[in-house]
């Protein structure tokens, strides 16, 4: 995949026409993504609070003007930097109706759920590291609903209002952080940080039934292949 740009924090690479992946490395290999669609681009996750820098230079790499914004889900990796992006591009900023709280200033550390989860994120509401800026305005999404070329699904569990993205011009799905790469396999994303397990299985396993061949994840290397076949295999683990 071509390298566009490339630093010591950051690497924006053109995937294939039409998609790009940003990867900030630390922490955890964080991606965030550029969709084109006939009127400009959308983006895919807003990294962590201090990048809109970067997204923006990437954002003029990718040479078209960026019309929207979609949060898979409320975790400051994922919607940082979305306040500040969509106020210097004027980009509305899209969400599942059910993490907007989250992204208007209410913890998610009071959402019953796996209890180590709700640990990390009362310590992170305490220390203020995992509060991401506050976004006035976010058009709610719902299950089914197109944003473009993109078909929402709404894949709770790692928070309520987690939502997967669905390309079947491409066979592509931006999963968030229901599944993550490392190494060239696939896991169940991110448990340590996932409110429902049970919820987010039963949402993986909703990919086995589309014929997905390319997973964009919230973490880790982009994944070609069968997903089909390995979701089915992470399930019955
Ligand atoms: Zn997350
Ligand atoms: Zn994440």
């Amino acid at each position: 995949m071509p390298v566009l740009k490339s630093n010591g924090q950051h690497v924006v690479r053109q995937v294939q026409p039409g998609l790009w992946q940003i990867v900030f490395h630390f922490p955890a290999s964080t991606n965030c993504w550029l969709w084109k669609e006939n009127d400009g681009l959308t983006l895919v996750d807003a990294g962590f609070p201090w990048s809109a820098k970067a997204i923006l230079a990437a954002i003029e790499c990718a040479g078209e003007p960026l019309k929207r914004i979609v949060i898979t889900h409320a975790h400051p990796d994922h919607a940082g930097a979305a306040a500040e992006i969509s106020g210097k591009t004027g980009a509305v900023v899209m969400a599942h109706s059910e993490d907007i709280p989250y992204l208007q200033g209410c913890s998610m550390a009071e959402v019953p759920g796996f209890w180590p989860c709700r640990a990390v994120l009362q310590m992170g509401r305490y220390f203020g590291i995992l509060n991401a800026p506050s976004i006035a305005r976010v058009q709610p999404l719902a299950d089914g609903e197109f944003v473009g070329t993109l078909q929402v699904l709404h894949t709770p569990g790692h928070t309520p209002g987690s939502i997967s993205l669905w390309a079947e011009t491409e066979k592509a799905v931006f999963c968030g952080d229901n599944i993550c790469t490392s190494f060239r396999f696939l896991h169940v994303g991110m448990p340590w940080f996932t409110l429902d397990l049970r919820a987010q299985k039963a949402s993986l396993a909703s990919y086995a039934n589309l014929p997905v061949q390319l997973l964009l994840s919230g973490h880790g290397a982009v994944y070609r292949g069968d997903i089909a076949y390995q979701v089915r295999r992470l399930l019955a683990a």
